[in-house]
């Protein structure tokens, strides 16, 4: 199985920026992962974002909120994710289980162990080897969130960019919480520094998930080396 890695953090935190950028940096070093985000990623995946963040008049509770997330994550899981970890690929996820967690959990307020039940269900019980998460200021996210939909043309998708202060707070200290739960797989880059310097951070832990770790990383940073060359 090729490693599974998600990038998990708040609305404009700079995710999709990073994901371009680590799949650029894999693919010099050779390996050409597959990239892909929730929800979306299959047919299906694509119309349930479409219900779920151009809802318009469309009302959805919270737990039908949470089950259409579930549903395009299993699709997602057992269409593209899983036979692409199968063939050895590494896969990079624009959001994933903890993600659900996160917004539909601690945002949302419902039972955060009723929420990792259906994450399990969902997903298959597929557990990313490494998770990155961005984190930053909510204020400094949703501000980026919104200029980056002013400068979008045609219908800009609302994700989650107009729920009150307050639910992106309660999203980020759950997603911190998490990662303090589960040092080995998560890791907490700042997400407000530049785009660069993130890079660099993000770079250093996948090059430790490189079987021989290099030095490649943009501007000498040099990479974790965890498995050195035996030669
Ligand atoms: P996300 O996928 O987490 O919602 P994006 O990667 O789409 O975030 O970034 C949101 C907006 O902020 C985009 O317009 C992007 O160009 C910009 N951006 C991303 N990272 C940074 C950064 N480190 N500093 C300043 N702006 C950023």
């Amino acid at each position: 199985m090729g490693p599974f890695i998600t990038f998990e953090g708040i609305e404009g935190s700079g995710k999709s920026t990073q994901i371009r950028l680590a799949s650029q940096h894999l693919e010099e070093r050779g390996i050409r992962p597959l990239v892909t985000g929730e929800p979306g990623g299959t047919s299906l995946g694509v119309k349930i974002r479409e219900l779920l963040l151009n809802r318009g008049p469309v009302e959805i509770g919270a737990e039908s909120e949470l089950l259409l997330f579930a549903a395009a994550r299993s699709q997602h899981v057992q269409a593209l994710i899983l036979p692409a970890l199968r063939e050895g690929r590494w896969v990079l996820c624009d959001r994933f289980s903890d993600a659900t967690i996160a917004y539909q959990g601690f945002g949302r307020g419902l039972d955060v162990a009723f929420v990792r039940n259906v994450n399990t269900f969902a997903g298959g019980g597929l557990v990313p080897r490494l998770t990155i998460l961005v984190d930053l200021p909510v204020e400094t996210g949703l501000g980026r969130a919104l200029d980056r939909a002013a400068r979008q043309s045609g219908p800009a998708e609302d994700r989650f960019e107009h729920e009150e202060m307050a639910f992106h707070r309660r999203v980020r200290s759950g997603y911190i919480e998490m990662a303090r739960r589960e040092p080995d797989r998560f890791r907490v880059v700042d997400g407000d520094r530049s785009i660069q310097e993130i890079h660099r951070e993000v770079c250093m832990h996948l090059d430790a998930l490189l079987p021989i770790a290099g030095d490649s990383c943009p501007s000498g940073t040099s990479a974790a080396t965890k498995n050195p060359s035996p030669s």
